[in-house]
């Protein structure tokens, strides 16, 4: 199903300044204090598969590229570049709990983890940041306890539970409630996009029978609606229904505007999701 973004709609506001597009959350545009953003394809200075936005694919970009393009959406949330913090993924469920010791890295200075495919801090002044190129990023944000969290969730992660695993470290390190936690998820592979073999389909059923709901069989194929996935989750969690959003989109069926692993077979760039508290 190809989709051409939109200004707005209930789902996702499309931000244009200059040749920079994003997009956001219309309910947590509401909150002054927080800023957030996912980045599309469109604002930075690489070309190519990368072109133009690109924050990872380091063997198909320039280092001066991707330093740019980060600088770039440091100037896009009015931070500066050591004001971001970014994630060294690997598909696990491991969790950071960032501070400003943190500030910079990945970006104007090394990273000194491996592995932290999630963010989390109730610092002011500093971004969370992961990539994306198919795979789910979850945004996390409580209002009442002033706690951002950022994840990126592909089926590995989905399945191993980060999501819930955020839900966990911000009720266990900084008192959150769950009913006061707003999630939202950004652009990802929609359920047709998502073709798996039948191993990955059973390893989700073995997981948990109740994910048997969000897959659907054809042929020797399966199409798993992960979105689903980290909904059912997050509302086990005791998330709020009215607090829980997706930008209903999708990276494959639109690759003029989004980077997609699967929809430019492995050929792309990354895009970011961020979050600062201010
Ligand atoms: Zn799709």
């Amino acid at each position: 199903m190809r989709e051409r973004l939109r200004s707005y709609t209930d789902d996702y506001r499309l931000h244009t300044e200059g040749g920079r597009q994003y997009l956001t959350f219309p309910k947590l545009d509401e909150y002054r204090e927080l800023r957030h953003l996912f980045t599309t394809r469109h604002g930075g200075v690489s070309s190519g598969c990368v072109g133009t936005w690109n924050f990872g694919a380091r063997d198909l970009d320039t280092p001066e590229n991707i330093r740019r393009n980060y600088e770039i959406l440091a100037d896009t949330l009015c931070l500066s570049p050591d004001r971001l913090v970014v994630s060294d993924q690997t598909h696990t469920v491991n969790i950071r709990q960032v501070t400003a010791a943190d500030g910079g890295k990945g970006v104007t200075r090394p990273k000194d983890y491996r592995g932290v495919d999630g963010l989390v801090t109730n610092e002011r002044q500093l971004a969370l940041v992961t990539g994306h190129a198919d795979c789910n990023a979850i945004f996390f944000f409580d209002p009442s306890k002033q706690v951002i969290g950022l994840v990126h969730s592909g089926w590995r992660g989905t399945l191993g539970g980060i999501g819930r695993e955020m839900i966990r470290l911000m009720r266990e390190k900084y008192g959150c409630s769950p009913a006061d936690i707003l999630a939202g998820v950004g652009p990802s592979l929609c359920q047709e996009c998502f073709e798996v073999d039948p191993d990955v389909a059973q390893a989700f059923f073995d997981e948990d029978a109740s994910y048997r709901a969000f897959a659907l069989r054809r042929g020797d194929k399966y199409y798993i609606d992960l979105k689903g996935i980290i909904r059912h989750d997050l509302l086990a969690c005791g998330l709020g229904e009215d607090h829980l959003m997706d930008m209903k989109l999708c990276t494959k069926c639109n690759t003029a505007d989004f980077f997609s692993h699967r929809g430019q077979k492995g050929k792309r760039g990354i895009m970011a999701a961020a979050m600062a508290l201010i």
